[in-house]
């Protein structure tokens, strides 16, 4: 039996640090906000140095150690050299960077589904090798952000985007298989209808470009939603703190929805 501990205990990411994969904005920003406001020192990575650099300067009134690094993980040697050059491996990774762009299946050719894997899937699969190769003896947490898009697949043109997605639902699962009894716990975080400025882009396109296709799905997949609204980034960030503490000390490959009951309806 484990020695009892309080919530305050359990929640508290106090001395733990944690890496996050797009940390500059939507919501891998938002995770960034909530562990450090649990205590958590931050590795932050994105593409996007200056959004980094906002976060870092929003992260100051929580006192934790931030510390950022501009990585395109879609490059494998860049994520390696990452590794190489912090201080200490991470107690939890939130592998959260993902990129959807939106192409109808028959215009898809072999570079653009290569990058797509290559940030969305290939990427976490390197990240998480590291992870594991580093904290061997000790264990720690890994929380990969899939979608609902994987399991459901709703919009049109996202073809590509879903099977990166499932590949990251199994990488967990296989991971959480076969890593948890020397102390890695795995999960896959899976939101749906977040309204992150990527996800506010896409609208504002869809509408000045009358993308009605884009347009009637939006109106659909809001229709659908039981809780009736889109989700704030923050709304996952919770969640992510929930899967990254000893709350949830007992989960391992499991697939969390955020979404709104979308997957349920
Ligand atoms: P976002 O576009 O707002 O932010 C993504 C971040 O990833 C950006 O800061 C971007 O610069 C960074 N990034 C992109 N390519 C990168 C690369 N090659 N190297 C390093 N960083 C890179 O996205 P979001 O809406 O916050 O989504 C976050 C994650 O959640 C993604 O994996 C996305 O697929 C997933 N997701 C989002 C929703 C939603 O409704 N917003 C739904 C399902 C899944």
């Amino acid at each position: 039996m484990e020695e009892f501990k309080t919530i305050d205990e359990l929640i508290s990411l106090k001395g733990k640090s944690a890496l996050i994969t797009g940390a500059a904005a939507g919501i891998g920003a938002a995770i960034a906000h909530r562990f450090a406001e649990a205590g958590a020192d931050l590795e932050l990575v994105d593409i996007d140095m200056e959004g980094l650099k906002l976060q870092k300067k929003e992260l100051e009134k929580y006192k934790v150690k931030v510390n950022l690094h501009r990585v395109d993980l879609s490059k494998r040697d860049e994520v390696i050299s990452l590794w190489k050059n912090l201080p200490r491996a991470p107690d939890i990774l939130v592998n959260n960077a993902g990129i959807y762009i939106f192409k109808d299946f028959l215009e898809v050719d072999e570079q653009f589904l290569d990058k797509i894997l290559e940030v969305n899937l290939k990427s976490v699969f390197w990240m998480c090798q590291e992870m594991i190769r580093r904290r061997e003896k000790e264990g720690g947490v890994i929380i990969n952000v899939a979608s609902i898009e994987a399991i459901l697949p709703f919009a049109t043109g996202l073809i590509h985007y879903d099977i990166s997605k499932m590949g990251v639902i199994a990488l967990t699962r296989a991971l959480a298989r076969e890593y948890g009894k020397i102390g890695f716990r795995v999960n896959a975080l899976i939101p749906g209808g977040i309204e992150t400025k990527g996800v506010k882009k896409l609208k504002k396109e869809a509408a000045v470009k009358l993308r009605i296709n884009m347009i009637k799905t939006a109106i659909n997949f809001k229709n659908r939603l039981p809780l009736g609204r889109f989700g704030e980034p923050d709304e996952v960030a919770r969640i992510a703190l929930v899967l990254a503490s000893d709350i949830s000390s007992y989960m391992t490959g499991a697939m969390v929805a955020v979404d709104g009951g979308f997957l349920s309806s």
